[in-house]
């Protein structure tokens, strides 16, 4: 489902991405970690086209990210992606911010859009908030929000970037247990996240970026029980 190969990304001088090669079968849960800067997001955001790609090959999808001639809006229609801010539309309703993607690009009937919608909010726990105003959730129920409203537009990938890292610790659980169900359910998944037991459970692999570089990967087990890399048991000492 996607295939990187030798991806560099350069803001300017600094080379942030160094040669990253990385393939995921479709429905594999991937759990990426590292420190703060060494291009977690940065190596997401290419995959959706968010950022360009600077050197490499970034195949998402079927779409050749890279080829300046991949229509980008049909590449982004088909992965979901959830930001660390829930970035939802402070103007509509909870149902509102569901409906608009699928009845604008997929030509859904409002009808049909309102069904699925609801089936979204059942899976997140919030169908009772399904006529409130974002700005009168908390932060976990906002990001479950985000999290439905990605799901609307039927992706085959989700990208999640630290979607967990703004909420209260107490809120934290319920967003991480709606993504276990969707990784339960075969979805793909693609997660920048701090939340080390949630990749131990949860993640098929682990992949350990620092300085622009995958370090290392593994399975849940490898990573976290067995570090082959300094740099990753440095990592881990720090945050486990
Ligand atoms: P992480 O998500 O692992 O914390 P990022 O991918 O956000 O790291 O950033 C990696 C490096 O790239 C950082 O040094 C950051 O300052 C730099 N960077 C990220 N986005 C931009 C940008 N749009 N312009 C310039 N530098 C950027
Ligand atoms: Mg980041």
């Amino acid at each position: 489902m996607i295939h990187i190969k030798n991806l560099h990304k350069h803001f300017g001088a600094s080379h942030v991405l160094r040669g990253i090669d990385c393939d995921i079968q479709p429905q594999e849960v991937v759990c990426v970690i590292g420190p703060s800067g060494s291009g977690k997001s940065t190596f997401l955001r290419c995959m959706n086209a968010l950022e360009s790609v600077s050197e490499g090959e970034v195949e998402v999808n079927g779409f050749p990210v890279h080829d300046k001639k991949t229509d980008l809006n049909k590449l982004r229609e088909s992965v979901g992606m959830v930001f660390q801010r829930f970035n939802l539309f402070p103007h509509m309703t909870v149902l509102d911010n569901l409906l608009m993607a699928p009845m604008a690009l997929r030509g859904m009937s409002r009808a049909e859009a309102v069904t699925y919608a609801e089936g979204l909010l059942a899976k997140v726990g919030l169908s009772d908030k399904r006529d409130a105003w974002p700005s009168s959730l908390s932060g976990g129920q906002q990001q479950r929000v985000a999290i439905a409203r990605a799901l609307a537009m039927q992706p085959s990938l989700m990208l999640f970037d630290e979607p967990t890292s703004a909420l209260d610790p107490e809120l934290v659980g319920d967003v991480l247990e709606v993504m276990k169900n969707l990784a339960t359910e075969g979805m793909t998944m693609v997660i920048v996240t701090h939340e080390m037991g949630f990749a131990r459970e949860v993640a098929d692999r682990v992949i350990f970026i620092d300085q622009g570089i995958i370090q290392e990967q593994g399975t849940p087990e490898q990573i976290f029980s067995a570090p082959q890399n300094p740099r990753t048991a440095s990592f881990l000492s720090k945050v486990l």
